[in-house]
Formats: structure tokens, C-alpha cells, sequence
């Protein structure tokens, strides 16, 4: 007799499963239960309700934003939001004339929750009893198609356990729905859609399209519902409601008999007026959804496009379970934020994912730490996304203008137009009063859009993105830092004033009346590196193409000349000893009392608004909300901080890293999760095991569980995401890509047997395999036509050289 399998511990890290229902951490569940595909993001609240203080439904389109004036604290600010989309996921049901079904109504005799991230589908067991003690078990599964960008649906199976009756269900499209998903954004304007056009079509279809009121983006989602009954589909008479203009639902009534299972089927989907190829899209909509058969016509090929994704992306671990379920939670997400469908919809990667409003899905520099979990296996992604950035090259060259500069200035926030969208006051929770918003002074965005482009071409190898248009932004952002930084006729160096580095809680000088800060070292080192990279470029393009762009660009012999004298000439504020200062005149700032501040408070990640609500500046203190120096050596690599400093006619100490880490990491907060990407890594760097796993545990535990109370039901943070499965090709592998070979230098801790992965360098895919005792690297083509390079590949394990053979493994032990 066939009796259960028992889930292995290893079948578990496939899955989030939630058997408790808690109201208090429902909206987290959501966050992290959401489904995506890059085009459209759906949160994973349950389908039975509206907004509520326990619930939030939200469906987000990569790319729809909204922009509103609401007038606040004496001033009318433009808040340009990510529209919370209409609500495809409407289903509820009543037992004969009773209420419509809700949780927190009726008996909950089992309820869980499961997300299976290896087939992309989250489903729900759900048994209730009403005051009648009927009993009546719901199964859902739901999918928002990989296979398919503009497809989703939802299977609801019921079955009525001890009774039979008439049970009525109702479908739709609710399109009155509002970004009230964020607290503190409460008090904005949060209607972003008013109706456009709805009806119904064949027996089964209805339809509903919104406007977005500001930018005027149509939104057409179309449903059709389905009832099966032992694999035969039931014909009900469907009845369609409508509320206003912005609600549409389908009714009809099920004869149902005690223990059979009725599975009603809702195929929805999506198009809006931003996508390609579309005209009318209510008719495309409609044409959709009508040519799909059933849910499982759509799981299959959705379920197909998982493996696909799970063979290149899956890092398999044998070590401890957590760490490989969210290593697989994360790569889920990340997927699920941008895919290779980016390449056709004009749109970043919110630092939020699709799965949230905070920060209203904009557009922020975090993609820095995202971008190599795209680079090492789909750099298709990457490009996409990087074209978000070249697309609004001319709104950075506007930027720069405004501001009296020339090149380009990426916004420090952007969303559909690449203008600045950050906001100019911002609301402090702690104390509930609105204060000014310098973090736009945050310039260094740009030079992580140019860090980007290189590391994506290094990685890929895209000559064509270079030549098109990756050359151009370098060259743009290079002239934008270069108008920005004035020589000091002393001291005959260069120097960058009036700027916020990654730090944040240093917004200007103490008591001073204008935001900014001076020569923020990561900025004025890394403004050398881009500078560099820039004069390096002109090496690689044609002669033809770098005329061109130079003629394009604006960029004369004596602009050259000056970025020359820039990678000389750049002021550093540093000590002989090589502590770095943070910036020009940190070292005058006070000391906080940590101590005393972990006593007072739980938690102090967000010690600058502590400080305001007590009436205090974190201004005047010697307290950092993330890694901003130390960010120089995350990014860096020795050698090239080493000539830079050199070439600068600064000193390079060998133990610079730990000078400067001991300094900083004693005055961090932590206030980002991005700060514990970079002391995980350099910590590791700088040999200290135990405190690499204690930061690279709690990168892994900061979006499932929310470590920092409460961001993350806004939204995942896509940044600590990609961050964390970088730590283990960076760390955990060692990896490096140098420009003609690769480089492995394995640390397996204790409590891990074996690691096992594949990446991908230009145009061949290495599958890596390192365990206790020794590392096997096998080398093949991208595609199977594609010739294998006939010499052999360079491979550097733990410093020393071998050599790969495409085909054949090459085994090191260790
Ligand atoms: C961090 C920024 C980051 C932003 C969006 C902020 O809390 O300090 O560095 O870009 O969140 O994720």
C-alpha cells in the first residue's frame, strides 16, 4: 500500500510554509509569498479580501508609475508613485444565502500556506466550519506565468466536506484599489487609477481597464472563470456585477454535492498601453485570456520555464538547510523582480522588487549589488536594465545642466522619466513631523550606473552595448564628475563639494543651512576609478566610434587633459596611517555614546531618527547608517586601490583594510541591509570567520525575517537580495573573474559538505562543484553550436595555475 512520503529536510528548502495564521505578520507572508515575472508583480495576500489593516493585495507592472501633487506640511510636493495595479485576484464564496466568506468570521479548522519556489506556484489549504458547522475545505493554487509575461491564474478547488448546497461565487477585477500599502505615505495622495473602459465577453470573460490619471497608462486586465467538476467543465450562468466603473465581478451558483470537489478557475491577463505591439489592448486582453484552456494549460509551460531558470540559477548547498532555502528564496525573488522579458518593457529594478510600495518602487543605486547575480548567468538581464538607464540619458544630461554642470547626473531616485523623484521632505515616523530631504546630494548614483556598465561589459563581454551605448554613459557621467569638481588653487587638487555619500545620516555640516557634505572620500576614489576607466575606453573603442562619441559628447583635447590631471590630482581626506576620513571634517564630529543608546533602545539600526526625534542631529556625530567608506573595498580590488592612492600620491598601507574596518565598523548602524553585504565580505577579506558568518547569516535572515521590523511587508530589499548570493560566489567560492581567467579560492565553514554551481563568463558556462577536499570545474559552450575556445582556459585555484580543457573536469584537491 502506497503510504505518504515524508518531506526530506532537502525537499523543504524548495518551500516557505506557513501553518499559523498570524495577523500581525500576514503582510509580511504576503511580501515574501509574492509571485512575479518580471513584467507584473502579485503580492501573495489571500484572494478573499480587499485592503485591510491585516491584508494587502497589490498587483505591480514593472514601469507604471503615477505622479501626484498632494499638499503637505505647507507645501504641495509631487509624489511620483508605483501603482498599485487592479486586483486580479477577487474570488470569494458563500454557503447557500450566508455571508460571503471571512477568516475572521468563521471557525479556521486548518489553514497553510506554502510557496513552492521551484515550480513557482503558491498554494493554500484552508478547512472552515460556519456557525452552521458546515465544513468546507479550499484549495488554491495560483501562478503569474514565467512561460508567458502577460498570463496568471488562480485555481480555487472546493469542497463541500459534510453538506450539500447551493454555493454562490463570485469573481473579478477590482480596480478600486489605492497605494496605501505604505505607513508613512499615508497622508499622500494614494488614487492613481480612475476608470477607462469594462465589459464582458464570450460566456466565461470580463474585462476592466484603468488609467493611470497623471501619465495616462491603460491598464487592461481581463479574467475568464471556469468551473470543473470531475475533469468536466460546468456551465453556470454567470451574472455580471459592476460597481461603478471600477469593479467587475462575475456571480453564479453552484449546485454542489457533499464531498465532491469543484474547481473554479480564474485565467487572467494582463496588458497595458506601455507594452509593445498593442493597440487596442482591451481586445488583446480579451483574445488572451480567451485562447487559454485551463490552469493547467498554463502551469505547464510555466513550470517548464522554472526548470529552465532553477538549472543555471539553483546554488545547491549540503550544508544547513536555512541557508540553502533562502539562498533559493532570494534567487526566487530576484527572478521573479527582473527577467528576460525586461528586455522588452522599459523599466529598472525598484529596490523593492515588484512587491511593495516602499520607496514607491524607484529606481536607487542598489542595483550595484544586484547586478552580478544577473551578470553571472542571464547578462541579458543586466543589459535590459542598464538600457532603463541609457533611455534617460538625456533627462541626466538635463540634471547635470540644471545644476550648472555638464555630462550627465542620474537622479538619486528615478521612475518613469529619469527625472530626480526624491522627495523633498521626508516624514519621521519616530516623531511624526515632516523635515527636509537632502538624500538627492546623493551624486555617487552615477557612478554606480557607470560601475555597472563596465562590470556588465567585463562579465558579458558585449562589445555591441559598449560600442552603442555603454561607452557613451561612462563618457557622459565621467564629464558630469569632472564639471563638478573644482581645483583648489592651494593645494592644486581637485575636490568635490556639496555632496551626500552612501552613508546617508550625514546630510550636510553641523548647523549648517544647506545639505552636503565635501570630499566624501568613496565619492573623490571612485571618481578616479570611472575617470580612469573612461581614459581606458578611448584605448578599446575604433577610432571611428570614439570620434564620434567625443564629438557626440562634447568631450575636447583639453577636457582630456583635465580628466588626466583628475586621476593625479584628486584630494582624499586621509591620515598617513591610512585611516580614510569619511569626509572632510568627520574627524571634528562628536563621538556617540552607543552604549547608552542600546540601552534605551531595542533597536537603534535607525539611530538618525533617534537622534532627531530627541531633538539631536545625527549631523554631529560620528555614526553611519551603512558602509560608505569601507564601500571601497568591496568594490575595489587591492591592487586597484593601491595604484589609485599611489598614482594620487597618497600612501597605501598593507593593513589599511583593517584599519579602516575596525574604525568604521564600530560606528555603523546598519541602517541599510546593504551595510551587511559589505562587512560580511570584507570581513571575510580580512580573515575574520566568525564575523563573516555572523554578517552573512544576518543577510540572509534580513528579508525572511524581517530583521529590521517591518520594512519588508513593504517590499523585498532586492540590493541585500542579490548582495547575499553574491557573498557566496565572492566568498564561499572565491570566485574572480580577471579579464583572460578565472580565479576559485574556496572557505567551506564547518557545517558545509559541498556547493555546487554553475555561472556563466562571455560565452561559456562553468559548473562548479567544491567540497571538503576538492574543487571540479568543467568548462561548456553557451549553445551547443557555439565552437568551444580551441586552447584550453586558464583557471587559478587557491593561487595556483591550471589549466581547463572544455569538456573534460578539471579536479583540484585542496
Ligand atoms: C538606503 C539606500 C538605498 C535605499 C533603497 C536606503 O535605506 O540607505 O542606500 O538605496 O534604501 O533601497
Amino acid at each position: 500500500m502506497a503510504r505518504p512520503v515524508k518531506k526530506t529536510a532537502a525537499q523543504k528548502t524548495w518551500k516557505l510554509t506557513y501553518d499559523r495564521f498570524d495577523p500581525e505578520k500576514e503582510n509580511l507572508r504576503e511580501a515574501l509569498c509574492t509571485l512575479g515575472n518580471g513584467y507584473v508583480g502579485t503580492r501573495g495576500a489571500v484572494q478573499e479580501t480587499t485592503a485591510t489593516g491585516v491584508h494587502y493585495p497589490g498587483t505591480y507592472i514593472a514601469g507604471v508609475f503615477n505622479a501626484m501633487p498632494t499638499d503637505i506640511a505647507g507645501r504641495t510636493i509631487i509624489n511620483e508613485d508605483f501603482v498599485n495595479c487592479p486586483n486580479w485576484l477577487m474570488l470569494n464564496y458563500r454557503i447557500e444565502d450566508g455571508p460571503w466568506f471571512n477568516r475572521m468570521k468563521v471557525r479556521v479548522l486548518s489553514w497553510k500556506m506554502d510557496l513552492n519556489m521551484r515550480k513557482g506556484i503558491l498554494s493554500r489549504r484552508l478547512r472552515w466550519q460556519d456557525d452552521q458547522g458546515r465544513i468546507t475545505l479550499v484549495e488554491d493554487h495560483r501562478l503569474v506565468s514565467m512561460a508567458d509575461p502577460h498570463l496568471c491564474a488562480l485555481r480555487c478547488t472546493i469542497t463541500p466536506e459534510n453538506y450539500s448546497g447551493r454555493i454562490m461565487i463570485r469573481s473579478g477585477i477590482d480596480g478600486l484599489v489605492l497605494n496605501r500599502g505604505v505607513e508613512r505615505y499615508k497622508q499622500l495622495i494614494s488614487k492613481h487609477l480612475e476608470p477607462s473602459q469594462h465589459g464582458s465577453f464570450g460566456a466565461d470573460g470580463v474585462f476592466l481597464q484603468m488609467q493611470t490619471i497623471q501619465s495616462k497608462i491603460q491598464i487592461t486586465e481581463a479574467q475568464r472563470t471556469l468551473v470543473f467538476h470531475n475533469g468536466e467543465q460546468l456551465k453556470p450562468e454567470m451574472r455580471v456585477i459592476l460597481h461603478g466603473r471600477e469593479r467587475i465581478i462575475q456571480e453564479f451558483a453552484l449546485q454542489a454535492q457533499q464531498g465532491q470537489k469543484y474547481s473554479i478557475e480564474k485565467l487572467v491577463s494582463i496588458y497595458t498601453s506601455r507594452d509593445h505591439g498593442v493597440s487596442d489592448s482591451c481586445t488583446l486582453c480579451q483574445e488572451k485570456a480567451a485562447g487559454v484552456a485551463s490552469f493547467d494549460s498554463l502551469y505547464k509551460p510555466h513550470q517548464a520555464k522554472w526548470r529552465a531558470l532553477w538549472k543555471r540559477y539553483d546554488i545547491q548547498l549540503d550544508g544547513e538547510a536555512f541557508v540553502q532555502q533562502v539562498l533559493r528564496l532570494h534567487t526566487f525573488h530576484l527572478l521573479q523582480s527582473a527577467s528576460t522579458y525586461n528586455e522588452d518593457i522599459d523599466a529598472g529594478l525598484p529596490a523593492r522588487g515588484l512587491h511593495g510600495e516602499a520607496y514607491r518602487g524607484h529606481i536607487f543605486w542598489d542595483q550595484l549589488y544586484s547586478f552580478p547575480f544577473y551578470n553571472l548567468r542571464s547578462p541579458e538581464i543586466t543589459r535590459a536594465l542598464l538600457m532603463y538607464r541609457y533611455r534617460r540619458l538625456g533627462a541626466a544630461k538635463e540634471y547635470a545642466r540644471q545644476h550648472g554642470y555638464k555630462g550627465a547626473m542620474y537622479p538619486w531616485q528615478s521612475a518613469s522619466t529619469g527625472e530626480e523623484t526624491t522627495q523633498i521632505i521626508h516624514l519621521n515616523p519616530m516623531s511624526g513631523t515632516w523635515g527636509p530631504d537632502y538624500s538627492s546630494l546623493q551624486r555617487h548614483v552615477s557612478i554606480a550606473v557607470a560601475y555597472n556598465v563596465w562590470t556588465y561589459y567585463i562579465i558579458s563581454g558585449d562589445r555591441n552595448f559598449l560600442d552603442r551605448y555603454g561607452a557613451e554613459m561612462i563618457f557622459e557621467i565621467a564629464l558630469f564628475w569632472s564639471s563638478i569638481a573644482q581645483v583648489d588653487p592651494q593645494t592644486g587638487r581637485y575636490g568635490i563639494n556639496g555632496v551626500m555619500g552612501p552613508d546617508e545620516f550625514h546630510e550636510k555640516y553641523p548647523g549648517a543651512n544647506k545639505g552636503g557634505i565635501n570630499n566624501n572620500a568613496y565619492t573623490n576614489i571612485m571618481v578616479v576609478w570611472l575617470i580612469e576607466k573612461a581614459l581606458e575606453l578611448m584605448a578599446i573603442l575604433t577610432k571611428e566610434d570614439l570620434n564620434a562619441l567625443m564629438v557626440k559628447v562634447g568631450i575636447d583635447e583639453e577636457e582630456i587633459q583635465r580628466w588626466r590631471l583628475i586621476v593625479k590630482k584628486m584630494m582624499v581626506p586621509m591620515e598617513k596611517d591610512g585611516l580614510i576620513h569619511q569626509f572632510e571634517g568627520y574627524m571634528d564630529l562628536k563621538e556617540l555614546d552607543w552604549d547608552d543608546y542600546r540601552a534605551r533602545y531595542e533597536n537603534i539600526h535607525r539611530v538618525d531618527r533617534i537622534l532627531k526625534a530627541e531633538g539631536l542631529s545625527p549631523d554631529s556625530y560620528k555614526v553611519a547608517k551603512q558602509a560608505d567608506t569601507l564601500l571601497l573595498f568591496y568594490l575595489l580590488n587591492e591592487d586597484e586601490l593601491n595604484r589609485i592612492l599611489k598614482n594620487l600620491g597618497y600612501p597605501y598601507k598593507k593593513d589599511m583594510l583593517k584599519r579602516n574596518y575596525d574604525y568604521y565598523i564600530t560606528r555603523t548602524s546598519h541602517g541599510s541591509t546593504l551595510s551587511l553585504i559589505v562587512h560580511a565580505y570584507l570581513a571575510h577579506l580580512l580573515g575574520d570567520n566568525e564575523q563573516f558568518m555572523a554578517f552573512f547569516r544576518q543577510t540572509l535572515e534580513s528579508d525572511i525575517n524581517d530583521i529590521q521590523g517591518g520594512t519588508t511587508k513593504e517590499g523585498i530589499h532586492v540590493g541585500v537580495m542579490g548582495g547575499s548570493i553574491n557573498l557566496l560566489f565572492q566568498c564561499f567560492a572565491g570566485l574572480q573573474i580577471l579579464e583572460d581567467r578565472i580565479a576559485l579560492r574556496p572557505f567551506l565553514p564547518q557545517e558545509w559538505k559541498k556547493i555546487h554551481f554553475d555561472f556563466r563568463y562571455k560565452d561559456i558556462w562553468f559548473q562548479v562543484v567544491i567540497s571538503r577536499k576538492r574543487v571540479v570545474v568543467r568548462a561548456a559552450p553557451l549553445y551547443e553550436i557555439s565552437l568551444l575556445p580551441s586552447r584550453s582556459i586558464p583557471v587559478v585555484i587557491k593561487g595556483k595555475n591550471h589549466s581547463l580543457t572544455p569538456g573534460k573536469p578539471l579536479t583540484v584537491p585542496l
